[in-house]
């Protein structure tokens, strides 16, 4: 399609998505979609971005990392060498249960983070499109979208490793040495992540992320994943707080779907992202 590498390709998509939404006071107009609590089913049926594509642990295409999640393995990122993928779940759709309900997460994973997916590759496509034509009229609208999915796949992308079935509980080692010398301690940590969290307006995220200039942890929010987070910030620990993520299950109990996550974190790969 073009003279750029896959490789170069992700590292500018990955840059985009994790740095675009991070330009202060920008507000970029919502897609129709964000306000429904998650993208909507593609519109174009074209696309060859399907599931199809989806990655294997161990497939051997899969042997890039992408240097800011130097933590996740390729094949959980959701990038097969070619296009974004939806990555498989680490676990079965019931396995979180009675935490994370199995038809929360299937909608979740198969239907959400697969629209988020498949709109990443269709601005990609596009942006490719405008260069090789040199019409770049759509090229704002692009960005936003390359932003607005490009931040829901690698968002979800973590969400899913960071949960794991017999998890909750608190971390130790390094992680918790971190927590404890940022926060204060695990608890005053928990609750201020719990709070930041419930307190998200519409949708959005929780995120306990690494500032590398202080080499300190901070808790943020990001209450349009595609606009609102802070330069150079790396995710350990996300939570999904919109909507689709627990409405089947929790209702309008934000808080109850809160405590019940953090039943299921999975430590160590949270301590695993601290690097
Ligand atoms: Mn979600």
């Amino acid at each position: 399609m073009n003279e750029i590498s896959p490789r170069r390709k992700f590292i500018a998509v990955a840059a985009g998505a994790l740095i675009a939404p991070l330009i202060p006071f920008a507000r970029f107009a919502q897609p129709a979609e964000a306000n429904s609590g998650g993208p909507a089913a593609p519109a174009d049926n074209s696309r060859q971005s399907q599931v199809t594509g989806t990655a294997r642990k161990g497939d051997s295409v899969n042997n890039w990392r992408n240097p800011m999640e130097s933590s996740m393995k390729s094949s959980e990122m959701g990038w097969n060498g070619k296009e974004y993928v939806l990555p498989p779940l680490p676990y079965d759709y019931a396995a979180l249960e009675p935490h994370i309900d199995e038809a929360t997460m299937r909608l979740h994973h198969d239907k959400h983070h697969l629209a988020y997916v498949n709109g990443l590759n269709a601005a990609l496509s596009k942006l490719a499109a405008s260069r090789e034509s040199g019409d770049f009229a759509a090229v704002k609208h692009l960005s936003r979208e390359t932003a607005f999915h490009g931040s829901g796949h690698l968002l979800h992308t973590v969400f899913w490793n960071n949960v794991t079935p017999g998890g909750g509980g608190e971390p130790s080692g390094k992680l918790a040495e971190a927590i404890s010398e940022s926060f204060g301690g695990f608890g005053a940590f928990m609750g201020q992540f719990k709070a930041a969290s419930a307190a998200v307006e519409g949708s959005g995220w929780g995120l306990l992320v690494h500032e590398p200039m202080a080499d300190r942890l901070l808790v943020m929010t990001a209450e349009k994943h595609q606009n609102l987070t802070a330069w150079g910030v790396k995710p350990l620990l996300v939570l999904d707080v919109w909507e689709h993520a627990y409405y089947l299950k929790y209702q309008n109990n934000r808080g109850a779907y809160i405590d019940a996550f953090t039943n299921v974190i999975n430590w160590s790969d949270v301590a695993a992202r601290l690097v």
